[in-house]
């Protein structure tokens, strides 16, 4: 019984250490690199969108989910880059009722439905295997941009050091890294910091959200400054968070400060007591607390 268990563990060793060397010498001859191929075979890249397994055939993104992505397409408003529904308007409602910091900024999708899942995932289950389609499709919605802007720095936007360490990771760190890549901008990593835990945003209105980070980025290098710096975050919903980290940057005297996110909320943000956050939960304020809806 011992013999034949012995064997069987033999002949069942020796078939995998056959399978690997087939998987290396085909790894070798098609030109691919064997741990990209093993990690493929281990976390099959999947659709950002759907999350089905894509084949080898298809792109970061399945083609069906991509003819239905909310790109950002037609007039945008000329300060914050959402869409608007007429050209001659030239502001969003947001950007005609409030002033701010930031100089102008672009987005790669809306904030809908979808995107809203994906972006969840994205930061809920750890699926940074889906920033390489993010930092594609930023790199896209920059490019137009690039020549008049002509950053002369790319940064995240920095997250306070408990919360990146109980993620793991800041996505917008991670996504600067990928967009510098693709732009030959350089990263300027750890020039500013966050240095206070602030409260999650979803479900404060503009004037919470703006006391809320009122005061929480710090340069950690004064003595660095550049004329025009592009700021990178995953969601504008106000635009407070850009607002308030491009307060930071033009004290210590930065000119220009300009951003592209991955994606930006339709609603005004006009401090509505409403705030839909990226779970598809809508909450509203009333007297007694928060009321909240699961939508799609
Ligand atoms: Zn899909
Ligand atoms: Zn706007």
């Amino acid at each position: 019984m011992r013999i034949g268990r012995k064997k069987e563990n033999e002949t069942n060793s020796r078939t995998g250490r056959n399978a690997g060397r087939k998987l290396l010498l085909t790894a070798k001859k098609t030109g691919i690199h064997a741990g990209k191929l093993l990690l493929d075979l281990l976390y099959p890249p999947r659709c950002p969108i759907c999350d089905r397994i894509l084949s080898r055939r298809e792109g970061l993104c399945c083609a069906g989910c991509e003819k239905k992505l909310p790109r950002v397409v037609g007039p945008v408003c000329m300060k914050c880059g959402k869409m608007i529904e007429r050209e001659e308007d030239e502001y969003c409602e947001d950007c005609r009722k409030y002033a701010h910091v930031f100089t102008r900024g672009t987005a790669a999708f809306a904030y809908t439905g979808a995107m809203r899942h994906s972006v969840y995932r994205m930061k809920a289950e750890n699926r940074r295997d889906y920033l390489d389609f993010y930092a594609d499709a930023m790199a896209q919605a920059l490019e137009p941009y690039l020549m008049r802007w002509q950053p002369e720095r790319i940064i995240g936007v920095p997250m306070h050091w408990q919360k990146k360490w109980k993620r793991g990771y800041n996505q917008s760190e991670l996504l600067a890294k990928k967009l510098a890549e693709r732009t030959e901008i350089q990263i300027e990593g750890s020039w500013v910091s966050c240095c206070k835990k602030t409260k999650a945003q979803k479900t404060l209105n503009r004037k919470e959200r703006e006391k809320n980070l009122s005061g929480c980025y710090i340069l950690r290098k004064p003595e660095k400054c550049f004329r025009s710096v592009l700021i990178v975050d995953d969601v504008y919903t106000t635009g407070s968070t850009v607002d308030e980290l491009a307060r930071t940057l033009k004290k210590a005297g930065v000119e220009q400060v300009y951003f592209v996110v991955l994606c930006i909320g339709k609603g005004s943000g006009n401090g509505k007591k409403r705030v839909c956050t990226e779970q598809n939960v809508c909450y509203t304020k009333s007297e007694s607390g928060y009321f909240h809806q699961r939508h799609r």
